[in-house]
């Protein structure tokens, strides 16, 4: 049920906080023009066209004391973000004068918004479904181009296209099923109606599958790959990773309140994001690393999903290297031979027993050799298939994954049920659970409490 105060109007400041050469303060709803007007010395926002830039002044109406030169943006109903009024005041990016001019705001009527309210009221209107809603989320926290795209590809309604074509199959055979028990007289009525719910429901679960494969990339492209980066002493893991961490490639997320030991380092290997395990660990002095060595190499691979372990080629096979080998044999690894550079002393043999033709490879980090060969290899691993259709939806949402695998259940008890004889209309409520766990996705079936805890996830002013 809406309550009709989720309509008023609302303020907050939409670009991040801190210091920048503009801030903007953003306004939604049926006062926001007036509001504005209120504080605003030039041009009668109330009264000027509709989607135009206004140079002017903001003043204190009550001390008449100048706030900040301004440009403001005036977008009225519909054609905006939220399908209402919006005013977009461009400030000076210092912290007091945006925050001032939000308090003004304040002042003279406007509310300040919910985390995530103007993307709701998007929602709300109509203007964007449940799916684009919330990649605008993940555009805000894209780490990397290809998540940026997969956002996009979302934001433009892909997904939800999808979703809801698979909607109007089960729809049509709910019909379908409908007619059929409707007009009993037919003879063989029961045993049609069960084979087609039992093709379509069949097809859907297929499709549902296929849709379901795509999460797990779809994680890493949002969370990032965890890579572990494991070796014993002096094989060249350091040098690895500064290499990795060159040209502009690394992003370095300083986790709030933390110490460095859980700094996140992420580098985009070929658009595949690699999310760095301890590199803390790497960049220590050796000393302290040897001493904790296996136990803390074993922690990385357990939180790893891609392992590149390093083995010196300049020099024997070691007992250290054979457990490192052993430890990571189930995991998605690269067995990297490093300083080719040097006369070969690893046994070659050995270690093609024990590792795979195509999880290893040789480098000279030092030479920077082989070092394309990897990021190629990585990008391989991953993208199999995936990095050449464009158009492939990708599933990335936690959300969004554990409804359709809802559905999927949901499918999976048609086909039971009508193996196992039931009666269809038994089925068929089956079949409808599963048509409105794809209706959450979309939110063509939402819940007051699922819209709140969605849009609280956002930042404030979005
Ligand atoms: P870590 O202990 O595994 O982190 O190893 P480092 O990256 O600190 O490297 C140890 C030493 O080996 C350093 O002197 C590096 O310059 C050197 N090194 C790293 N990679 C190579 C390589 O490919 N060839 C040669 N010859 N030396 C290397
Ligand atoms: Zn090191």
């Amino acid at each position: 049920v809406m309550q009709t105060t989720e309509f008023d109007t609302i303020a907050a400041i939409s670009t991040p906080p801190g210091e920048g050469a503009i801030s903007i303060v953003r306004m939604s709803g049926e006062e926001a023009l007036q509001v504005a007007a209120k504080v605003f010395k030039g041009k009668n926002l109330a009264e000027v066209a509709s989607h135009t830039i206004n140079y002017g002044h903001i003043f204190d109406p009550e001390t008449n004391e100048e706030i900040d030169e301004v440009m403001a943006s005036v977008m009225r109903a519909p054609k905006t973000f939220t399908r209402e009024d919006i005013i977009e005041i461009n400030c000076h990016g210092g912290i007091v004068p945006t925050n001032k001019i939000l308090q003004l705001l304040l002042q003279n009527g406007a509310r300040l918004a919910e985390p995530g309210e103007f993307t709701k009221r998007a929602f709300l209107h109509g203007r964007i479904d449940l799916t684009q809603a919330e990649s605008v989320m993940d555009l805000i926290r894209a780490k990397t181009d290809r998540s940026m795209q997969i956002a996009l590809n979302q934001l433009d309604g892909n997904l939800a296209k999808l979703i809801k074509s698979l909607r109007q199959d089960i729809l049509d055979v709910l019909a379908q099923v409908e007619v059929n028990i409707d007009y009993p007289e037919y003879d063989d009525v029961e045993t049609l109606t069960t084979k087609l719910l039992k093709e379509k429901a069949a097809e859907v679960k297929t499709r549902i599958e296929d849709l379901l494969q795509t999460a797990n990339q779809g994680k890493i492209m949002r969370e990032g790959l965890a890579t572990a980066i494991i070796g014993r002493p002096n094989v060249g893991k350091s040098s690895l990773l500064n290499y990795l961490l060159h040209e502009d490639k690394a992003i370095v997320t300083d986790v709030a309140g933390t110490t460095r030991d859980v700094i996140e380092e992420y580098v985009n290997i070929r658009n595949v994001p690699l999310k760095l395990i301890d590199t803390a660990g790497i960049r220590e002095t050796e000393d302290k690393v040897e001493k904790i060595g296996v136990e803390r190499s074993r922690k990385a691979i357990n939180q790893a999903d891609l392992v590149m372990l390093l083995l010196n080629a300049s020099e024997e096979l070691t007992d250290e290297d054979r457990k490192l080998l052993a430890l990571t044999q189930d995991k998605k690894r690269l067995v990297i031979l490093n300083k080719t550079d040097l006369k070969t002393k690893i046994n070659l043999n050995e270690v093609k027993q024990l590792v795979g033709p195509d999880e290893l490879l040789s480098t000279s980090v030092l030479q920077n050799d082989g070092l394309d060969e990897l990021e190629e290899r990585i990008a391989k691993m991953f993208f199999n298939g995936i990095e050449n259709s464009q158009t492939t939806v990708m599933l990335t949402n936690s959300r969004h994954i554990a409804l359709l695998h809802r559905a999927k259940d949901s499918l999976d008890a048609v086909l039971r049920g009508i193996d196992a004889g039931m009666p269809v209309d038994l089925c068929q409520v089956d079949m409808t659970d599963a048509w409105d766990d794809l209706g959450e996705v979309t939110g063509d079936s939402y819940q007051d409490e699922l819209l709140d805890q969605l849009f609280s996830q956002f930042c404030l002013g979005k």
